[in-house]
């Protein structure tokens, strides 16, 4: 299999589909006591529903949506701080386009924008290291989001920043990591997931081994995959194979791109450069330990934190949600999207209340652009 259109073959669906049938009948999940298997990536969630495959699969398996998207955990509290350093009359704040729509408790990056704030959006970290070289009488401070995916790109940043002597470049650091969420999830005794489907892009970094503990210690399967219909369809047979043979595994379905021991290059620039926080904040997780990263001290002149005052170091800071808002509920997947009283209503891509509604990794985004109406409906 070589190209996109083999991932998307419909005689393969189908007999994919009818072995997915044949498995969930075979444990006896029905619509009433579904197998509830989590995706922990955003970007599954979306090829879930943009592929229909959560109308395909039988009523007897549920897909749970975990807090997969960087935007999306983001606590509002983190968004603010991007804001204050936007208005900071000699930054240039750069970020990737996905975060300028998220709502702060104020105003979002958009609408700073639009007040003034000199805000650029960018399409790599190199990109905000060159405007550093192009306006030294600036202060050039890139949001650095996202998971580990992200991660190495920022970090190879910082060192080349270092290398030149940019003293006027700076990350605003909100790297996490996977692991540490998910084991959150599986110590809330009210969460009941039986398997997971591991994220495809992170796992090309980390690979897989530092998902063991999900087997070894809680029993449930994981099989990481890719982002092809036929991908993630042959990624839940392998999970429910596993729960109906009483296995527990990190299984690899997406091993033409995830090496069992990840990158080493870009997990030596992710040690070089990060450690590890001793907590960090997630929208409706709370604060888990060890699941974001700071930069470390010999490149802490490039810490936007330590340079301007902010963050972690200046003490501590929660931001509550809005009136309503069920982010935290759809974020941990204990509620779907269409639950939340504000979907559709209170809370569109257009008048948005929460980064679930406009990520391209959210999974309220995912129910509107590819529910839709349906999705209203079944709101009501
Ligand atoms: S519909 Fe809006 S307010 Fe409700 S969970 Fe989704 S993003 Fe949050």
């Amino acid at each position: 299999m070589r190209y996109v259109e083999e991932f998307r073959d419909p005689m393969a669906a189908r007999a994919l589909l009818a072995a997915i049938s044949r498995v969930t009948d075979d444990i006896g999940a029905t619509a009433d006591h579904p197998v509830r298997i989590m995706e922990i990536c955003g970007g599954h969630t979306h090829a879930i529903f943009r592929y229909g495959l959560d109308r395909l699969t039988p009523p007897g398996l549920e897909f749970i949506h975990g807090p997969g998207c960087p935007v999306c955990v983001l606590p509002m509290s983190r968004v603010d701080e991007c804001v204050e350093l936007a208005e900071r009359p000699e930054v240039v704040f750069t970020t990737f386009g996905d975060a300028m729509r998220v709502p702060g408790t104020k105003k979002s990056l958009m609408q700073a924008k639009a007040e003034g704030a000199d805000i650029r959006m960018v399409y790599s970290p190199l990109d905000a290291l060159e405007l550093a070289r192009r306006h030294p009488d600036r202060e050039v401070v890139f949001f650095g989001l996202g998971f580990e995916t992200t991660t190495p790109s920022t970090a190879l940043s910082i060192r080349q920043a270092a290398r030149e002597g940019l003293s006027n470049f700076s990350v605003f650091a909100n790297h996490i990591t996977v692991p540490p969420p998910i084991k959150a999830l599986l110590d809330d005794p009210h969460m009941v997931l039986d398997g997971f489907v591991g994220p495809g892009h992170v796992s090309m970094v980390i690979g897989t081994r530092p998902y063991e503990f999900i087997a070894r210690d809680y029993g449930k399967p994981i099989v990481v995959a890719g982002f092809e219909p036929l991908d993630l369809l042959q990624s839940v047979l392998m999970v429910l194979e596993m729960i109906r043979d009483g296995k527990a595994e990190v299984q690899n379905q997406y091993g033409r791109v995830v090496p069992q021991d990840g990158n080493p290059v870009s997990l030596a620039a992710i040690e070089d450069v990060y450690e590890p926080r001793p907590s960090f904040e997630w929208r409706g997780l709370g604060e888990i330990d060890a699941s974001g990263l700071s930069i470390r001290e010999r490149y802490r002149a490039f810490d936007a934190e330590a340079k301007f005052g902010i963050g972690y170091g200046a003490g501590p800071r929660h931001v509550e949600e809005p009136e309503g808002c069920a982010c935290g509920l759809v974020m941990t997947g204990r509620i779907k999207p269409t639950a939340c009283p504000q979907f559709g209503k209170g809370c569109t891509p257009e008048m948005p209340l929460g980064a679930l509604m406009v990520s391209s990794e959210g999974a309220c985004a995912a129910y509107w652009q590819y529910g839709g109406a349906r999705a209203m409906e079944a709101a009501e």
